[in-house]
């Protein structure tokens, strides 16, 4: 008999079981009768050693700059939820090539090589130019007085960097140095390893802010202007649409020339 009885209170348990299952019992989804789940943040990619439009500071990991500013208040305004991932600047494009981002933002030039072919770039949000920086007591008077035996450094990837590397194949400097993050750039300039290094004037000016006592600008601008500007994968215009609509509301608005005052004045 004690068989049976044990028999037949297993049937229950599992008839039990099986009937909760179906009606999603003890999920999170049960209470409510349709799934809850969150909407998956925006991966935005970028590379935080640029001053002042992305970077980091005191072993804080948390980005900032007017990059970080202007995205957050377009997804404001198109109701978007973004979360920021630090990578190395040759891996942006990458990265959303093989979905492991949707969103670039990192003072971009959209203009440059085959990047126009790789991702979707959005509207201009900043124009700019490249300089020479050059140590304090440099006598070096620009890009034009470098000469065969210096060594001159930049960011991989970048238009600086491609910019170093092509003089260095004319012969006209003895190596293009392209380094991952700008704060080695800076670093090797410091400490004597190249004579120069090729940058962005907008961040070079940062740089120069708080350190004018150990480097300088040589000369005047030179190379292609560059119109930075936010991508997105190859074809996902829904997303670059909301991107570009939530730049000019904030040019509309003046937002965008507030937050240009607040990190360039
Ligand atoms: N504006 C340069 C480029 O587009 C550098 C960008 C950067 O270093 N974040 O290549």
């Amino acid at each position: 008999m004690k068989t049976y009885k044990k028999l037949f209170a297993l049937i229950i348990g599992a008839v039990m079981i099986v009937s909760l299952t179906a009606c999603g019992g003890g999920g999170a989804e049960s209470t409510e009768g349709g799934s809850e789940e969150a909407a998956t943040p925006l991966k935005v990619v970028t590379e935080a050693t640029f001053a002042p439009f992305e970077f980091t500071e005191d072993g804080d990991e948390t980005i900032k700059g007017f990059d970080v500013d202007m995205m957050t208040a377009i997804a404001e305004d198109q109701g978007l939820e973004l979360e920021w991932v630090n990578l190395e600047f040759d891996s942006l494009i990458p990265a959303l090539q093989s979905n492991q981002g949707d969103i670039i933002c990192a003072g971009m030039n959209k203009l440059s090589g085959t990047r126009a072919q790789e991702v979707d770039f959005g509207e201009t949000y900043f124009e700019s130019v490249l300089m020479l920086l050059v140590k304090a007591d440099s006598d070096i008077a620009g890009i034009e007085a470098v000469t065969p035996d210096m060594k001159l450094a930049s960011q991989i990837g970048t238009t600086g960097g491609e910019m170093v590397q092509s003089m260095e194949q004319e012969g006209k400097i003895a190596s293009g140095v392209v380094l991952n993050q700008w704060t080695d750039c800076y670093m090797q300039l410091q400490n004597g390893d190249v004579q120069g290094v090729i940058v962005d004037k907008p961040v070079g000016e940062a740089y120069l802010n708080a350190h004018s006592d150990v480097a300088k600008f040589a000369g005047e601008s030179f190379g292609d202007k560059e119109e930075f500007a936010f991508a997105v994968q190859k074809g996902n215009t829904e997303l670059l649409d909301k991107l570009n609509a939530g730049l000019k509301n904030l040019k509309d608005s003046g937002k965008l020339q507030e937050l240009i005052d607040k990190w360039f004045s």
